[in-house]
């Protein structure tokens, strides 16, 4: 028989082998990390009926097994807050001292940006509307579908970041999504709280078919895994202040996580908004608008007012309830039943899920 302290010493030599081992190469696209180790490569989309895409990407992977947070940046074509950040966050990771590993996805869409597409990729389509995806369909669907596969499912939590598009003035919130799974939604509270932006949207309308689930947070959720938007910037400006928001925010939920040990920018006095409203344009035409981003609206205020290209007013667009500008498109081309502004009501006390 051994000695008990030879088994002993057996048995810790085999946990720590296990241990060692917990923490794998991961994998995203052609982006290849090892424990410890940073890599970059791309996700390619092959070509269809329509050209293809290669999706920069970036893994950062810890020594020790932990969460996978998927950063995802510049899924709308004309949003470069996002774009700008994250090579400002690689730099702040060190994977010899992490525990989980961070997915950045530097560039979600660079069709629509290297084309500096608003809304819309050149089929027609809008990324953040078409999750899951489709293998076979045109180019969007199949970028949904590649991040989808290479993002989304390798990672455990996800944040999905934006700004206002290139025509939107916008004031910084994020939208926590309340899906009816209490896990889900309190770990999706505390990834909000994390961001830093003290404006909360309470997100209860997402799809809840994963076949159809459109978003890309949204398909995280269907799928088990936290999720949250965040909008940070808009009207294609890289302005610091927002871009350095993206950047804490981003920082901020890697070190909430236990990822990594890094200032946290956790919000302390949230203000939840519980009733919104996207208001859109009632004609084509030459907008004008009244308010400003960051502005309290009374029911009835201007928001603004479509004109007709020799200036004749043609329709007009008035709050639907008093709250906050959350949005305000800022230039003036506005076409039939697209938005032209948010209108948020901001919730008194503690939010109910
Ligand atoms: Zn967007």
């Amino acid at each position: 028989m051994r000695p008990p302290q030879l088994l002993l010493a057996a048995l810790l030599v085999a946990l720590d082998a296990a241990s060692a081992r917990a923490q794998a190469v991961l994998s995203v696209g052609t982006a290849s990390a090892g424990p410890g180790e940073t890599a970059s490569g791309v996700i390619a989309v092959p070509a269809g009926s329509d050209p293809g895409a290669e999706i920069p990407v970036s893994v950062v992977n810890g020594t020790k097994p932990g969460p996978i947070l998927a950063l995802v940046a510049g899924t709308h074509g004309y949003e470069y807050t996002s774009v700008v950040a994250l090579p400002r966050v690689l730099q702040r990771l060190d994977p010899k001292r992490m525990s989980g590993a961070v997915i950045l996805v530097h560039m979600a869409n660079p069709p629509a940006f290297y084309e500096r597409r608003v809304y819309r990729n050149a089929d027609g389509k809008n990324l953040n509307r078409v999750y899951p995806g489709k293998a076979d369909g045109s180019q969007t669907e199949r970028i949904a579908f590649a991040i989808a596969r290479e993002v989304i499912d390798k990672a455990t939590h996800l944040v999905d970041m934006h700004c206002g598009d290139g025509n939107e003035s916008l004031r910084p919130y994020s939208y926590w999504q309340i899906s009816g799974d209490a896990r889900l939604d309190a770990a999706g509270k505390e990834l909000a709280l994390a961001y830093g932006l003290d404006h909360i949207v309470i997100d209860r309308e997402r799809p809840r078919d994963p076949a159809k689930s459109q978003y890309t947070a949204n398909t995280a959720v269907l799928r088990g895994k936290p999720a949250i938007t965040v909008e940070s910037g808009g009207l294609g400006s890289t302005d610091e202040a927002s871009v350095a928001a993206q950047e804490a925010g981003a920082l901020s939920v890697i070190a909430q996580l236990g990822v990594q040990d890094l200032p946290s920018v956790r919000v302390e006095k949230p203000i939840f908004i519980d009733r919104w409203q996207v208001l859109t344009a009632p004609a084509t035409g030459v907008w004008r608008w009244g308010v400003e981003k960051m502005q309290s609206v009374a029911e009835g205020t201007l928001v603004g007012r479509v004109h007709d290209a020799s200036g004749k007013a043609v329709a007009e667009v008035r709050a639907p309830f008093a709250g906050e500008v959350l949005y305000v498109v800022a230039t003036p081309p506005v076409t039939k039943g697209e938005p032209v502004a948010m209108i948020g009501r901001v919730l008194e006390g503690e939010p109910k899920p």
